[in-house]
């Protein structure tokens, strides 16, 4: 009987200790979100789907076509094509830039390359797609506006340069 009382009491502030603690997470700022209607912000150096984000300034990519970046890349999933005039001369500047982002594993080794700055890891990480054809992208027809505090981050990285 007298385990049976002690039993009873002990359930009963364990009961107590737990409601404790509910109570006590229940009034606080909560630290997860209600994905997918709230979204988290990402650090600049997170490392989302690649972009050529258009330069305000230039009006433009700050692509030159040099390939340097698809020579770096190890999955191959990088293809650039070189503008050319009407005599078949090639200029600083890219009439293509295909992305496989199938086959990208977001080692931004493109990105470090890049003597321009022309190519930036995004903030987007919802790259789910329902066919394999939308995972190729042209970059330089996509005209990407990156804005923010990671557009403004990419800005100040090649205004330094710009500055030295
Ligand atoms: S992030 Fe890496 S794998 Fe993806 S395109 Fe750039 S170099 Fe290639
Ligand atoms: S993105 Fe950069 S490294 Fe790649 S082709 Fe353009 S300028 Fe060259």
């Amino acid at each position: 009987m007298l385990k049976y009382i002690k039993d009873i009491i002990t359930g009963a502030i364990t009961l107590l200790e737990g409601m404790a603690i509910t109570f006590k997470y229940m009034f606080q700022k909560p630290i997860t979100l209600q994905y997918p209607e709230q979204k988290a912000q990402m650090t600049t150096r997170f490392r989302g789907r690649l972009v050529m984000p258009v330069d305000e300034e230039k009006g433009d990519n700050r692509c030159t076509a040099c390939n340097i970046c698809v020579k770096a890349c190890p999955n191959y999933s990088i293809a650039v094509e070189r503008l050319t005039d009407e005599t078949g001369k090639p200029k600083p500047k890219a009439a293509s830039f295909t992305y496989n982002m199938g086959t990208c594993m977001f080692c931004n080794l493109c990105v470090e390359v890049c003597p321009f700055s022309a190519i930036v890891m995004s903030e987007e990480y919802e790259l789910a797609v329902y066919d394999r054809k939308s995972l190729i992208k042209d970059l330089v027809a996509e005209k990407y506006k990156l804005k923010g505090r990671k557009g403004k981050w990419w800005i100040s990285k090649f205004k330094d340069e710009e500055q030295v």
